[in-house]
């Protein structure tokens, strides 16, 4: 299928990305890496007016380090992600997601800031933003403004995001010392989309060495990423060692409750969220 007549832009800053937005409104919608859009767009599924190609705004790409956060910018790539050692020493955890994500094509062309605004329910960046507690900046007419991760996964393909807001960073808290994260996902085998994906952010106490901080987001429960609480509650102020991750890997099913049909879906949920918790507990000894 050939997609419908549309206009394209391709501006250079993050202003005329604003201007383009304002004037074409709810016509206009923005281009990123392309691997969800054109694929609407030739199904025409989606048929904009005008397409808004951020490829040349050099301002929206990049990882950089902030003394309380790691701020990457919406139009790094995953390849760009799996490769940073900033990535990898704040958040591992997206690092294992970004080396899995689809194949070399797809992680040399999609986005992270496409990923996030686009919402796919087995994509597997979501569940990690979640896990990960990172906040999102977005721009518009109005102004700038943060969303919690926790706030910003509304429904199926639905985000916070206004159609007249570009999404331009995605904030992660820095790691401290005793904490590690992680993500495990059992992907489809055609597609290399996540069935199921568990990612894990933990913190252990300083001294005890037990868990004190712990933060489980699964991808292929519903609509949106989930927080996986039952688990959470399972291992707080727990060593985390085989039993203990092993118990509280097999309560993510309380999670699934009313939303998941079908044994081997919990079950690929159960054993993805052992090898998480099981990375990230050894990455913050
Ligand atoms: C063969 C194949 C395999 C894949 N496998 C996986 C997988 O294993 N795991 C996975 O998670 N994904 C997978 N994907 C999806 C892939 O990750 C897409 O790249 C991603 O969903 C969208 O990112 P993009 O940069 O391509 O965005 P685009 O397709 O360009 O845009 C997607 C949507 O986001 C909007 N958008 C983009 N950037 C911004 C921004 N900065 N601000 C506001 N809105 C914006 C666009 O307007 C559009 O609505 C796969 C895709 C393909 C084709």
């Amino acid at each position: 299928m050939y997609p419908a007549t549309f206009d394209y832009s391709a501006p250079a800053t993050i202003d005329e990305v604003l201007h383009l937005l304002t004037e074409h409104g709810d016509g206009a919608k923005l281009l990123a890496g392309g691997h969800s859009l054109l694929p609407l767009m030739k199904l025409r599924f989606a048929q904009p007016a005008h397409v808004v190609d951020l490829r040349h705004v050099s301002s929206l790409r990049g990882v950089r380090r902030e003394s309380t956060a790691l701020v990457i910018g919406a139009m790094t790539t995953y390849a760009e992600l799996a490769t940073s050692s900033d990535v990898r020493d704040a958040a591992p955890g997206l690092t294992d997601a970004a080396s899995h994500i689809g194949d070399p094509q797809v992680r040399n062309r999609g986005t992270i800031g496409g990923s996030i605004a686009h919402a796919d329910p087995a994509a597997d960046l979501p569940a990690v933003m979640l896990a990960l507690d990172a906040s999102f900046v977005a721009v518009g007419p109005a102004g700038r403004r943060t969303i919690p991760a926790a706030d910003f996964f509304v429904d199926l393909y639905t985000t916070a995001l206004a159609a007249n807001e570009l999404l331009t960073d995605i904030r992660i808290p820095v790691a401290t010392a005793r904490t590690g994260s992680a993500y495990a996902k059992h992907p489809h085998p055609a597609s290399r989309f996540a069935l199921v994906g568990v990612a894990a952010a933990l913190e252990l106490e300083r001294m005890s060495a037990r868990v004190q901080r712990l933060r489980v987001a699964v991808t292929g429960f519903g609509n949106m990423p989930l927080r996986a609480i039952a688990l959470e509650e399972a291992l707080l102020g727990k060593t985390p060692d085989a039993e203990a991750i092993s118990f509280a890997a097999s309560r993510i099913e309380a999670s699934a409750a009313d939303i998941v049909e079908g044994e081997f879906r919990l079950h690929l949920a159960r054993v993805c969220a052992e090898q998480a918790l099981q990375k990230a507990a050894e990455r913050a000894q």
